[in-house]
Parts: C-alpha cells; structure tokens; sequence
C-alpha cells in the first residue's frame, strides 16, 4: 500500500522557497504528499499563492490576510482578492484570524478583519483557515458570531487543550497539528491529540516555519509532514498508512475538494500549467 498524504497548510512562496521551490513540491511528491494547500497571507502573497497552484496538480490556494498584516488592509484590496478568489484553484479564506501574542496589528482592528474576512468567505461560500495566537478566547467569541454563516474550515497549527478542541470541533471546524507536536516540551498537545475524532483531524507542516522535531532549526518543507502523521498514527495506535488516508481525506472534506481531482503523482511532479476544474460546487 503505497502511502498518500496532505499537508494541509504550507506557505511554498516564502521567500525562503524561491531559490528551489519546484524542487521543494517534487521532493513532497517523492514522500507522498499528493496534496498541498498553500496558504496566503496578504493581498500580494495571495496572488504568488494562486500563481504556484496553478502551476502544479496538487497544490491548492487559499486567498486571506493574516492578523499580522490587517492594519494595511483597504476595502479596495478586499476587491482585488476578491478576484483572485474566483480561480477554482482557490479553496479557501486564509489565513485569517487574531494574534495577540506579536500584535503587529492593534487588537481591534484584528477583530474588524477578522470579522470582515468572515463575512467575506461566507458571501463566497468557503471555508475558512484561521490563525488564533495568544487569542483563543476573542477567536471563539468572533466564530460563534458567524457559526450558521460558517462553510467549515481549519483551527491550523492547533496547540491549545481539550476544552478548546472541543469547542473548535463544535464549531464545525476541522483541527490541524504541525511538527510542534513532534517537540519534547508537547506533552500535554499529545494527549488532547488522542482524544480528538479522528475524522476531524488534519496534519500540516507550516513550511517553512516550525520543522518537526529532527529538522529543528532548519527550514521546513511540506515532504516533513510524515513525521507529523507518523506520530500522530503512533498516538492512536494506528498504522502511518491508515492516518495518512484518513488525514488526507479530512483535508478533502475540509477543503470541499473532489476525489476526483487530479493530485501529484511522481509522474506528474512537474509543473503544470493547465488550470482543471476541481472543486465541487465552486466552479462554473
Ligand atoms: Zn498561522
Ligand atoms: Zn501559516
């Protein structure tokens, strides 16, 4: 059984992957990973983000602006991401959410984008990913707000307990761990980990930030992911092959993305340039 994965969250246009980042998605493809989601951050990025999906089968966009940079952001940008939005390769809002840990935009106006975002994904009929730091309480108030306008979405690099899994889950949303679930010092994170359905949970590697445990230090990269979902399979006593298929599955789910869809394969690692229609529902 050949094993297939999803890395549900990766960010391939950082400039740390410009030098070599075909060779990044072809190294993934190589491990397995048949599926990235590649995820924006800002009006600018988002584009680059759509551009890079377009080019390979299985990575897939999200368009958003993240905390970090809300206190930039225009009604006019909110347009233009609009745009980029329409692209069936485009299968979500994010990253959005709160972070209050580097507060790099002032509280309220996270709040605001967040809320406007929200709004936004809802009038497009997507789901959303959601970014919460230092901010899990403000994060649920504003999702509660907006469950019945919720389309499902992603709690990603989730690292908080059980009561807020849980709350999360209730929420409709599906919960994603990172490498950080591989360090030493995460011992609490993988005991709330055994405890979550297993259909709502997703793995993802945040490249090329936060690398599980072997590559610390060092840049990561979506192929490291299987470290993630060997652990978790170990945490459930359950084979890497069958936590592999389930959490690839969820991010279909997820994602409202089709099994139909055409993935990576190590014959199709290169470049595509051709633009399938893939997600149920969301194209025309
Ligand atoms: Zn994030
Ligand atoms: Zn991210």
């Amino acid at each position: 059984m050949s094993i297939v994965l999803a890395d549900s969250h990766a960010h391939l246009d950082m400039p740390e992957f410009a030098p070599d980042q075909a060779a990044v998605v072809a190294r993934a493809t190589e491990a397995g990973v048949a599926l990235i989601i590649n995820v924006g951050i800002g009006l600018e990025n988002s584009s680059q983000v759509l551009a890079t999906a377009r080019k390979f089968p299985g990575v897939f966009a999200t368009v958003g602006v993240h905390p970090h940079g809300v206190k930039a952001l225009t009604d006019g940008d909110l347009e233009a991401l609009s745009t980029l939005a329409r692209d069936p390769k485009v299968v979500a809002v994010g990253e959005i959410g709160l972070d209050f840990y580097r507060r790099r935009s002032p509280e309220e106006v996270q709040r605001q984008w967040f809320r406007r975002q929200l709004e936004w994904a809802s009038g497009l009929g997507q789901p959303v990913v959601i970014h919460t730091r230092n901010a899990t309480a403000a994060t649920l108030e504003i999702l509660r707000d907006h469950k019945r306008r919720l389309h499902g979405g992603v709690m990603h690099c989730f690292g908080g307990s059980y009561e807020e899994a849980r709350a999360f889950l209730d929420l409709g949303l599906h919960l994603s761990f990172s490498g950080t679930l591989t360090y030493p010092a995460a011992g609490p994170l993988r005991e709330v980990a055994k405890k979550i359905p297993l259909d709502r949970v997703l793995v993802e590697t945040d490249a090329p930030y936060l690398p599980p445990q072997p590559w610390r230090g060092k840049r990561n990269e979506p192929a490291y992911v299987a470290a993630t979902a060997r652990l978790l399979a170990e945490l459930n006593h359950l084979s890497f092959e069958e936590v592999a298929r389930l959490t690839f599955q969820n991010t279909l789910t997820a994602f409202d993305l089709d099994v139909g869809a055409q993935f990576m394969a190590p014959e199709t690692a290169r470049p595509h340039t051709e633009n399938r229609k893939r997600k149920t529902g969301n194209t025309s």
